[in-house]
């Protein structure tokens, strides 16, 4: 069932909600046959969704009602409006919620959309549409037990995040940590708080995996602010 990462009442008194789905919400690809993907969607939370074409790029899309930007090709949404739902979906790459006093973002962040500055970007749009400090919370990812990575990529990731970014898989294997430079991008974002859920994709039978499982299907990450 999904879980709830964050229910929180925000200063006006709107409520924050962050649900990250599992295998037993069903598969959450965009590619499913339209009718049984709402029927998915409404269970969750009704009312249209705003989802994204991924493409592990850095485009951010600006969502000013529900349903806004539906089908864009874009790797991230933010937005200030009340009832306005945001996701994403995953199989292995991190779904990032971001969140000021008055707005929030969701975000695809892989070790291409962290190249190419997707999290910056994000946070960029967001203090523009929802000035204030921002807080994050990462939801469930591949984490380096399960990330083997060639030495060349891996290179080029410390290049930009540092040494931290450098895991080791659970058979001694390089491994990029993406948790790591999840956080690492966030802090240089000046976000002051990040959450992160500690499931790995990878190893954790609640989720797809992509990796791991060669998986098509995908879970979603769902955030929207409640209220007037
Ligand atoms: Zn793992």
């Amino acid at each position: 069932m999904a879980r709830i990462l964050v229910s929180r009442r925000r200063p006006s008194g709107r409520m924050l909600q962050v649900l990250a789905t599992e295998v037993s919400d069903g598969n959450l690809a965009i590619d499913e046959p339209t009718g049984v993907l709402s029927q998915r969607r409404g269970a969750l939370r009704p009312g249209p969704w705003t989802w994204l074409s991924q493409v592990h790029g850095d485009r951010v899309v600006q969502v000013d009602g529900p349903g806004d930007g539906a089908g864009t090709e874009a790797d991230a949404a933010v937005t200030a409006r009340s009832d306005a739902v945001l996701s994403i979906q995953v199989a292995d790459c991190a779904p990032v919620v971001l969140t000021a006093p008055e707005g929030l973002a969701v975000a695809h962040v892989g070790w291409r959309g962290l190249r190419a500055g997707v999290l910056e970007r994000t946070s960029a749009l967001l203090a523009q549409v929802a000035p204030g400090p921002q807080t994050a919370v990462v939801g469930p990812c591949i984490r380096a037990c399960c990330y083997e990575f060639g030495d060349s990529d891996l290179d080029a990731l410390c290049g930009q995040f540092g040494d931290e970014v450098r895991g080791c898989t659970d058979d001694g294997r390089p491994a990029l940590d993406l948790p790591a430079a999840v956080r690492i991008a966030l802090e240089r974002c000046e976000v002051s708080e990040i959450e992160f859920d500690g499931a790995c994709t990878g190893c954790d039978e609640r989720y797809w995996s992509h990796r791991t499982g060669g998986s098509p299907e995908r879970q979603a990450l769902v955030a929207w602010i409640e209220g007037p």
